[in-house]
């Protein structure tokens, strides 16, 4: 087990109007998942007070801000991108140790998020508004967008490092100021990407920083009158109280970013070893805890022996282990938390009626005992409308194998769930991938490929328990800016536009 050792426990800190606090009151740990024995870092646990010191800075901040030209706003994160590069090795090493992902996984969430800032950056100086033509010849339309004005970014643990930068990052060059609230599970690798925007120049208040628990500093967060936008990715559970939380005030917006029950569909005609492939690497990469992870993959009859059995082999030797063990596919869960539930769901689909092929669960074995390891879980299951394991998240190595007949009924179980973030369809016919493109519930969709693996240049959301309509990464633009529009004149009298007359009778 190379380097899976932190030299040292982590300090945290809060970073408000541009001020790192020393820590000082309640703290909470965080632990290394691939070694629970193992505290890799200590940090204050945010409340009210923190949280109204930093949305008042933000809101201090934005003036200035939004007034900043939007070129200057982009170069600061052109700044950000090089020390990004300059400390992608260090960051892959904070994460990985921190969530367990392994190196080569933590490295390209890294690059992902790298990606995000220049893709961002690029937009800069590309048109934030449009002219349009009126009906009257001599006015002039225009559309603009404006920055809606503080903006709270609240994360989950498993992107820690590219999912707070698709928010911050076009939250920031729109001309929003920023509130952070990094997961409990992850608050090291939030810290060092505050630590970069804070070496990279923004102004103080532009990007603040409270660490805590979701139900107090989260809590408190979403519920901040001064906030605008709340963008949330995590649970379907929390993101679906912030929704009723930010409701309270009328001004509040909110993104959300939720979970899923993600699929594969292996249609008759597809070609195996890419079937399996894409299956192993949409259940297991990230040992199940992406929230795009296929906790289903949906095989046409004809398919389903070569496939089960092919699939079976492949899984069973895949490697979860360390997070810097080479040969490593996946690593180990977040937490105890995580094992009990994928554990229960396991034992759900034996009460469901489930085939088990691969019985995996807790590894109790050598080093893995010392880490939340566990091995995949695959298993035969006939759909039907009451069954929990092939309808809800379980977020872990957990894949039920669910047989159809045809290609209607295939969508029809793909939808049969409360979710729809990311699906993939395994055919060589063009005709039949348009009719699954058409007809399935999803924000993302593959063909020939995994369920996993988007790029951050397109929009990334879901639709029904998924998100709420806000996507986020290239499209989040949308959810942190409002478009105004105004109508300039440039002839001397006025007329109205729909023919309406523009007479004012004159005083007698
Ligand atoms: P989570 O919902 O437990 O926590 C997410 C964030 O919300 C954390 O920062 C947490 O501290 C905070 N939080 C918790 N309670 C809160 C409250 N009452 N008020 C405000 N904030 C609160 O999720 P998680 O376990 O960190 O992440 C896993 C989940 O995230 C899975 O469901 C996964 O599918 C989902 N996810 C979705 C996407 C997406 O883009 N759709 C991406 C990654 C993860």
């Amino acid at each position: 087990m190379a380097q899976a050792v932190a030299e040292k426990v982590w300090t945290g800190q809060h970073y408000i109007a541009g001020q790192w606090r020393q820590p000082g009151g309640e703290q909470f740990e965080s632990l290394n998942p691939a070694r629970f024995d193992q505290v890799t870092g200590v940090y204050p646990r945010g409340g009210q007070a923190e949280v109204d010191a930093a949305v008042s800075a933000a809101r201090g901040a934005f003036t200035a801000w939004r007034r900043t030209s939007r070129v200057k706003r982009g170069e600061l994160l052109l700044k950000l991108a090089g020390l990004i590069e300059r400390d992608v090795d260090e960051l892959a090493r904070v994460l990985a140790l921190e969530s367990g992902k392994i190196i080569d996984e933590a490295r390209a969430e890294v690059v992902e998020g790298l990606h995000m800032v220049q893709y961002v950056f690029g937009t800069s100086r590309q048109p934030s508004g449009q002219v349009i033509d009126s009906e009257i010849e001599a006015k002039d339309l225009y559309v603009r967008r404006k920055p809606r004005g503080v903006v709270a970014v609240i994360t989950p643990w498993n992107f820690p490092f590219a999912v707070p930068l698709w928010m911050l990052a076009p939250s920031l060059v729109e001309g929003n100021t920023t509130v952070f609230k990094p997961s409990e599970e992850t608050p090291e690798i939030g810290q060092r990407l505050v630590r970069l925007f804070d070496e990279a120049g923004f102004p103080p208040g532009t990007i603040n920083l409270v660490h805590g628990i979701g139900e107090e500093a989260g809590e408190a967060l979403a519920r901040q009158a001064d906030v605008d936008v709340v963008c949330f990715t995590g649970s379907y559970e929390v993101g679906s109280h912030i929704r009723q939380v930010a409701a309270e005030h009328q001004h509040k917006t909110c993104a959300l970013e939720m979970g899923s029950k993600s699929a594969v569909i292996v249609c008759e005609d597809a070609s195996l070893d890419l079937a399996v492939n894409a299956a192993l690497l949409s259940a297991f990469k990230t040992t199940g805890q992406r929230c795009v992870s296929a906790g289903r993959v949906l095989v046409h009859r004809r398919l389903l022996d070569p496939f089960s059995e092919q699939l079976v082999a492949r899984a069973r030797q895949l490697r979860f282990a360390d997070p810097f063990a080479s040969g490593a596919f996946a690593g180990p869960l977040i937490n105890q938390r995580a094992v009990e539930k994928v554990a229960y769901y396991n034992d759900l689909a034996r009460q469901e009626g489930a085939e088990v092929l691969l019985d995996g669960g807790r590894m109790n074995d050598g080093p893995s005992a010392a880490g939340y390891f566990m091995s995949p879980f695959v298993y035969r299951q006939r759909h039907a409308p009451g069954k929990r394991t092939v309808r809800e998240e379980v977020f872990g190595p957990h894949l039920a194998i669910v047989p159809f007949d045809n290609d209607d009924e295939a969508i029809a179980i793909y939808n049969d769930t409360p979710y729809g973030l990311s699906m993939a369809v395994i055919t060589e016919d063009y005709r039949r991938w348009r009719l699954y493109r058409d007809e399935c519930d999803y924000g993302m969709g593959y063909v020939n490929l995994p369920c996993i693996g988007a790029e951050v240049h397109l929009p990334f959301g879901g639709v029904k328990r998924s998100g709420n309509g806000q996507p986020s990464a290239a499209a989040l633009v949308d959810a942190v800016t409002h478009r105004v529009a105004f109508t300039v004149n440039h002839q001397r009298g006025i007329t109205m536009a729909q023919g309406m007359s523009a007479l004012v009778p004159e005083t007698q």
